[in-house]
């Protein structure tokens, strides 16, 4: 992996630019930290205004586990599209699919409330379960046993029916609708949808390595947090690095050197 802000790493962003390109992002973890209670957590007043002079200049797209109605007031800033439940919500075109995954979910929630489960995951202090409509999460981060919430959580989703394809992200267990989409399958279709030549797409967590893993030659892939094993091209160190790499893009969109002191007004975003 490569640091995305060396001045080589940045020739090759600036090529990303060229053309019509889409910049891509997931939430959590890579525009918002990462916080104990998800309902707390915040973008930076200086990043959203970034994101919102990006996206006046070009697509922009925010991939995310998160419901779209969750998602969408944390922004502050209109993305072209926003995609939730990883994929399986939002995807222009795909809205027959996506009433489909949420009538399994539906489903799949009604069998966990039955009341055969009252002294299986129930009775276990610490464990969430997440209703977003598209896609279910079980949360066990508050478990004061960590390993053993995901074992039984693991043995009760293998008898669900249908079967859910378990996307596993910090402590929490994902249920995905079978042939729903990831997000790199939503990245995919939104390349196709928007006639955007390239892209960049950043994220940090392991449902953003089915991004990475594709490989796809138009895409840029960053991750937020280097790691040896992630597929991703390049990484940032921190999410201060994020907002380095949002102000730099603007200034290429506007080309721009960076930092361009003399016309420092006309490059800030958040002068826009
Ligand atoms: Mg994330």
């Amino acid at each position: 992996m490569r640091y995305a802000l060396s001045s080589a790493s940045l020739t090759q962003v600036r090529n990303t630019l060229s053309g019509r390109p889409m910049l891509a992002f997931d939430i959590d973890g890579t525009l918002a930290p990462i916080v104990a209670e998800p309902w707390r957590a915040h973008i930076s007043d200086e990043l959203r205004a970034c994101l919102r002079s990006l996206a006046a200049r070009t697509p922009v797209a925010i991939i995310t586990g998160r419901a779209v109605k969750d998602a969408r007031p944390m922004l502050g800033f209109s993305p072209h599209y926003l995609i939730g439940n990883h994929g399986a919500e939002g995807i222009p075109g795909f809205e027959r699919q996506s009433t489909a995954f949420q009538r399994v979910c539906g489903a799949w929630l009604a069998e966990l409330s039955a009341t055969t489960d009252a002294h299986g995951w129930r009775a276990m202090p610490g464990i969430m379960l997440e209703d977003k409509q598209y896609s279910l999460s079980f949360h066990y981060r508050h478990a004061a046993r960590p390993a053993l919430a995901r074992q039984i959580l693991e043995e009760r989703v293998a008898r669900l029916v249908p079967r859910p394809d378990i996307v596993h992200g910090k402590r929490v267990l994902n249920l995905l609708a079978p042939d729903a989409p990831h997000k790199g399958g939503a990245l995919q279709s939104l390349l196709g949808h928007s006639g955007c030549t390239r892209a960049m797409y950043v994220g940090d967590d392991v449902t953003d390595e089915d991004v990475f893993r594709m490989r796809m030659p138009e895409v840029l892939s960053i991750r937020v947090g280097r790691k040896r094993k992630s597929a991703a091209e390049m990484y940032l160190k921190n999410q201060a690095d994020v907002v380095r790499l949002v102000r730099r893009l603007v200034a290429m969109l506007d080309g721009t050197r960076y930092p361009a002191r003399s016309h420092a007004a006309s490059v800030s975003p958040v002068a826009q």
